[in-house]
């Protein structure tokens, strides 16, 4: 096996950068990678072999050329399959966009091409990314490579897993309630999910349009920063994007990494350290307090009493505006058309589509959703969701009084085997217990591998004020400093 896998996107830049190393030989020691394993992790979607060797000729010869390049020129990133790219499949993983190819690119794409990155392919997820598992994909589940039968989380558990198992040293995902931290905390490596309105969702396909955050994914605190900082940005595009820049997240990073919080101000929630999760997962939590205190920090208690009312909030919300965002899909406009015979009404057309494009978990949220946007039950149902939605809100910025940031468990448990919560909607919405309060709120979190539960990884989050996007990297890349990286078992 090549090196060049194992290696941080940071040292791979270092050695792109010296000429030690040419984009060209760092991307093909990545497909090998991806030819000798993904037949088994199934990351990937789609592999686009020849276009990721075209850009990094392109590199090399700027390069070599002798023109400046920005610092992540050459080096590979896999794209969760829910991001546009232009005249590369885009599917969501469901089969309503098959054999769609978009017009052009998401914002982050683009910015990923300025930057001279190399695109290696689309990661699979979990249908229009409503899954915690993977296992809603149209086109098969995806494994964890720490453990071939167990899920690699999801919804993006394909970027998680391609990081996992040295496909890529970076990835990009999008959180709306969790899809970038439980597939990051569950495959042992790195996820973040911005402050809401941090990073451009201009082309990044909606499912819950006031949650979804594209983000970065790998496996190192310092590459998720440096991702972050290619990615995140103002947008004029995106109508929520906000007008700043992006916060000191690679600085953020580095200071933490000297392992100091002196001074820092953690809090623990005081609904989230009882039942609810596994027991070697709290064992592992607890632990991470202690390191955290051994950094310097001081742990306070908060309560936030809402917290344990968020699950059910997403679960209206998110339902609710996918319910409205999913509409376009009408067998006209995108991908795939079913039963227009020439002797059926548009309407008919719309409904076979729909019913044959659309794959259980969908259905099951469109239902929801329009149910609780009717009428005589918008109130009962969406506006009581609302209404949760401003208290968890509230939680966090009186708690945020008192710290500088909170932790939690990431998920409350590590990997489980496929096709064991696949039946039971409400044990798979659980895997997202932890993460959603603050997708809720709509303030940045890192998820950081912190040590092993039953020989599989177990993930803490670090939660922050809006727009503090630097200081989740600075205790996280802490936390790291002082757990160091986990490694998978040879596949
Ligand atoms: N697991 C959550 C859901 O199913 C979160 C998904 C996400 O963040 N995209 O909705």
């Amino acid at each position: 096996m090549s090196d060049l896998i194992r290696m941080t996107a940071a040292q791979l830049a270092e050695l792109l950068a010296r000429g030690d190393v040419s984009a060209v030989e760092v991307t093909q020691a990545h497909l090998d990678r991806i030819a000798a394993v993904d037949d088994r992790v199934h990351a990937f979607l789609h592999v686009d072999a020849d276009g990721a060797l075209e850009v990094a000729r392109a590199i090399d010869a700027r390069r070599a050329a002798g023109e400046e390049l920005s610092p992540l020129a050459g080096v590979p990133v896999a794209v969760k399959d829910i991001f546009v790219t232009r005249g590369m499949p885009t599917t969501a993983a469901s089969k309503i966009l098959e054999g769609w190819r978009p017009p052009y690119d998401a914002t982050v794409v683009e910015r990923l091409r300025a930057a001279g990155m190399v695109v290696l392919g689309k990661t699979n997820l979990d249908e229009f990314a409503m899954g915690s598992s993977t296992e809603f994909s149209a086109y098969g589940p995806t494994r964890n490579p720490w453990d071939l039968s167990r899920i690699p989380g999801g919804s993006g558990g394909g970027s998680a897993a391609a990081l996992a198992a040295y496909e890529a040293p970076l990835a990009l995902g999008t959180d709306t309630g969790g899809s970038i931290r439980q597939p990051a905390a569950v495959t042992g490596t790195v996820g973040v999910k911005p402050t809401y309105g941090g990073v451009s969702r201009y082309g990044v396909i909606a499912f819950s349009s006031s949650l979804d955050t594209p983000g970065p994914c790998a496996r190192t605190v310092e590459d998720t920063a440096l991702l972050h900082a290619v990615i995140g940005g103002h947008d004029p595009r995106d109508s929520t994007s906000i007008p700043a820049p992006v916060p000191p997240v690679v600085e953020a990073a580095r200071q933490g990494a000297s392992g100091d919080l002196t001074g820092v101000r953690i809090g623990v929630i005081t609904q989230f350290t009882g039942e609810g999760a596994e027991p070697g997962v709290m064992a592992v939590f607890r632990e991470t307090i202690e390191t955290l205190t051994k950094l310097g920090a001081e742990i306070i208690e908060v309560s936030c009493p809402h917290f344990e009312y968020a699950l059910p909030a997403y679960y209206l919300i998110a339902p609710s505006e996918c319910s409205s965002n999913l509409a376009r899909y009408d067998g006209v406009r995108y991908g795939l058309r079913v039963g227009d015979d020439g002797t059926r009404s548009l309407e008919e057309v719309m409904s076979i589509t729909r019913d044959a494009g659309f794959g259980p978990e969908v259905k099951r949220r469109i239902i929801i959703g329009t149910f609780a946007l009717s009428s005589g039950y918008y109130d009962a149902y969406y506006g009581q969701a609302q209404k949760i939605r401003t208290l968890v809100t509230r939680d966090f910025t009186a708690a945020f009084e008192q710290v500088d940031a909170l932790i939690a468990p990431t998920t409350p448990f590590v990997a489980f085997p496929l096709g064991s919560r696949t039946s039971d909607p409400y044990q798979m919405y659980l895997s997202d217990l932890y993460t959603i309060p603050v997708n809720l709120y709509g303030g940045p979190a890192i998820s950081v591998p912190c040590g092993l539960s039953q020989g599989l990884p177990v993930g803490v989050q670090v939660m922050a004020p809006a727009m503090a996007d630097d200081r989740v990297y600075r205790v996280g890349a802490a936390l790291e400093s002082a757990v160091g990286t986990l490694t998978p078992p040879e596949l």
